[in-house]
């Protein structure tokens, strides 16, 4: 069976363009809105399953841009706006369509959030907190949150199929044990919020960070997402695709950007 995992969003917080912001990376979406980024999210195709990974709050554009029609569950990394804002565009698909709860795997530590933001969703949605270490399966395919290194408790998502990737939407540096599991995975897609400095050394990483752990992991692949752009210097994807052309194996994350595994 082979699994598709396809990248809905590839953006930080504001997303590229911003409305308030008129740099460089913004100018270059609004002139070619193939580099336009919205919020990261992500969506698994495993057999007949549909996993949506994460909620952003771009989530109506882009299921209707990827032409999804139905999700069997959503499993969310952490609580942070950019990841879970969308969960109320998924109500009316739970009433109107599907009739029945959405399993929604989220952090043992976000059930209350999600109970204070969205006390309207508590009988569209099923809590399930995941717990970090364990294997979930879907159709075969083998799903695992593993530790990643954020400000609030966060998951990476390793999965196993025939090849296998690691989903490192949001996180400095990886814990170490994180860093042994996913050794030389077929591919690492990786939070690579800032160009230049990177202001939240604790809960992101730049560009060149991503390169670098990268490497230390051994990935085949090593794609970057989670771009702001404007962070801190405003970069275009036309300098930054040149200035990682010696790197045979980096490439930028684009929304609709799919990695068959
Ligand atoms: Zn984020
Ligand atoms: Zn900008
Ligand atoms: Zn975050």
């Amino acid at each position: 069976m082979t699994v598709s995992f396809k990248l809905l969003g590839t953006g930080a917080g504001p997303g590229v363009p911003v409305f308030y912001c008129g740099c460089v990376a913004c100018q270059e979406a609004l002139d070619k809105p193939q580099y336009a980024r919205t919020r990261s999210g992500a969506v698994i195709k495993a057999g007949q399953e549909t996993i949506l990974i994460d909620a952003s709050p771009d989530l109506r554009d882009q299921l209707i841009r990827e032409r999804i029609e139905s999700i069997d569950c959503v499993f969310l990394t952490h609580w942070h706006y950019d990841h879970f804002g969308g969960l109320g565009e998924l109500e009316y698909y739970v009433r109107l369509k599907r009739h029945e709860a959405l399993s929604l795997y989220l952090p043992p530590e976000a059930v209350d959030s999600f109970r204070q933001a969205f006390p309207f969703l508590t009988d569209v949605f099923e809590l399930r907190p995941w717990c970090f270490g364990q294997t979930y399966n879907f159709s075969g395919l083998k799903l695992t949150p593993l530790p990643a290194s954020h400000s609030v408790e966060t998951a990476g998502i390793y999965l196993q199929n025939k090849k296998s990737l690691a989903y490192f939407t949001d996180t400095a540096d990886l814990p170490i044990a994180t860093m042994e599991k996913i050794l030389a995975s077929d591919y690492l897609v990786c939070d690579a919020t800032f160009y230049g400095e990177n202001w939240f050394p604790h809960s992101h990483m730049s560009i060149k960070e991503a390169v670098v752990l990268g490497q230390k992991v051994k990935a085949q692949s090593i794609i970057l997402t989670h771009l702001a752009m404007h962070y801190s210097l405003p970069v275009t994807v036309a300098q930054l695709e040149q200035e990682l052309s010696p790197y045979a194996n980096v490439s930028l994350a684009f929304d609709g950007m799919v990695l068959n595994i």
